[in-house]
């Protein structure tokens, strides 16, 4: 290719790259511009500006959803402009996201003489925000009644200490104590041995997290359950488990039909999870059951308009598009259960492939082989002739495109570096292939380079936590 040589200054106007009027003119970038440009050079332009973010498609970083069919994408193109919150106009949506949580409440075995609820959040997040709430005005109810003294504490939750970001913020929003317990290396998630300790009466109720977002491993529920169990019978109480199944719940059901988690768990009465993990929708939605209406209290809920009469609402924000509710509809209808279970598994396949090969180079030892979330994460065995870490190994695959994070285990563990490969239903065994071969290219660049010696281990601090 020839062309001419051009000595100009940067401009600070925008370069007319596509010859077009509307394009030459100054475009303060922090704030508004006077005039406007015309939709086809707006669009243009917003596109450039977004050019170098990388293929989300090779971002094994992220547990959320990056690819959706041409007919899901054009529903949900179609729909944006409904409001999920206007049940009188949009009677229709309203019953899709109704038939959607009904779906979800039999996918998570509800128990037929129980009256489940429901609804769908922007991400767990909000639903987590929403199932915490319930804990705590349960707990202050029945505290109240007990006779305690609730305001001499401040309430806690007891949870891993493996929790995602979202807990924190729930805790710090409303004013609870955090009762993390610690991971270890035998114990990557919540602590069986040690859980109970941490509870007292001002225990608003427990987390238990499927899988842990930092290594995948799901909690022990079922043990979790019994020994609620036993606490309540001891303490005359109603302590409840709430289940963080942001990931696994919509892996679990199809992948490991006998793992029993759910609401097959006599003192577990929510659950959450997004549909923009593995409900194979693109961000943002999540969902939150309850088992039975009792267990979310009536003063959380708000009545909106609908069809001439009231529904009950449940939610932080109010209006949001209903497109991402639409496209989980398009999804359970387009897939059904053996849909999802042939994709899950496929996905399943592949993450088990890909620990296989790790495990067989000799740097590394696995922590999660894929048998429980789809994910593989491993660390460096120890080697003081080796002059790379996890983190060169991050920037050399970030050449080829692939975003893999490198980072601390939560505290407890947080001298373990670790790197995470999150597999998702399009990363298919042939890029899995391509990934393997870019892998081991970049370990057989990082022992000859002489160049990437540390003068001391990096750490940083926060992990990967979508
Ligand atoms: C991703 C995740 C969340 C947060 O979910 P969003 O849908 O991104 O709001 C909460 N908990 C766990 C365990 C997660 O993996």
């Amino acid at each position: 290719m020839l062309y001419g040589k051009d000595n100009r200054e940067e401009a600070d106007f925008l370069e007319p790259i596509f010859a077009e009027a509307a394009e030459n003119h100054d475009l303060p970038k922090y704030k508004l511009a006077d005039t406007g440009l015309d939709s086809q050079a707006a669009y243009r332009l917003v596109k450039d500006e977004l050019l170098d973010e990388g293929n989300s498609r090779l971002n094994l970083a992220t547990f959320c959803q990056t690819y959706m069919e041409p007919e899901a994408v054009a529903l949900m193109s179609e729909t944006l402009d409904k409001n999920l919150i206007d049940k009188s106009e949009y009677p229709r949506t309203a019953e899709l996201e109704n038939r959607c949580v009904n779906m979800i409440a039999e996918l998570w075995q509800v128990n037929q003489s129980e009256k489940f609820i429901g609804t769908s959040t922007i991400g767990s997040s909000e639903a987590c925000m929403l199932a915490g709430m319930a804990l705590k005005f349960r707990w202050r109810k029945e505290a109240a009644e007990n006779g305690l003294d609730i305001y001499r504490k401040r309430p806690n939750l007891v949870i891993s200490a493996g929790y995602q970001v979202c807990w924190e913020k729930f805790c710090v929003y409303w004013d609870i104590e955090l009762r993390a317990v610690p991971i270890d290396s035998q114990h990557l998630s919540l602590n069986m041995e040690t859980v109970m300790d941490y509870v007292d009466d001002y225990t608003i109720g427990i987390v238990g997290i499927m899988g842990i977002t930092y290594t995948g491993q799901y909690d022990d529920l079922k043990t979790l359950d019994s020994l609620v169990e036993t606490y309540n019978q001891e303490h005359h109480r109603t302590l409840s488990i709430h289940v963080d199944a942001a990931s696994g719940g919509f892996y679990a059901p199809f992948v490991e039909k006998d793992l029993v988690w759910d609401f097959r768990l006599k003192n577990v009465v929510s659950i959450n999870a997004s549909g923009h993990k593995y409900g194979l929708v693109y961000p943002g939605v999540g969902w939150v059951l309850w088992r039975d209406q009792q267990y979310l209290p009536e003063e959380l809920i708000f009545k909106v308009s609908y069809l001439g009469g009231e529904i009950p609402t449940m939610s932080i924000n109010f209006s949001h598009s209903a497109s991402q509710v639409i496209g989980q509809y398009y999804n359970f209808v387009r897939l059904g259960f053996a849909g999802y279970q042939e994709i899950q598994q496929h996905t399943h396949d592949v993450a088990i492939f890909l620990s296989k090969e790790i495990s067989q180079l000799a740097d590394f030892k696995i922590i999660n082989d894929g048998s429980q979330l789809p994910l593989v994460c491993y660390n460096l065995m120890p080697d003081d002739a080796r002059e790379w870490t996890l983190y060169d190994l991050s920037d050399r695959l970030l050449m080829k495109g692939w975003q893999v994070p490198t980072y601390p285990l939560p505290k407890g563990l947080d001298q373990t570096v670790i790197q995470r490969i999150v597999v998702r239903a399009d990363f298919g065994m042939n890029m899995a292939h391509e990934f393997m071969q870019d892998f081991k290219d970049a370990i057989a660049d990082l022992q000859k380079a002489h160049l990437v010696f540390h003068e001391k281990t990096e750490i940083k601090k926060q992990g990967f936590t979508h």
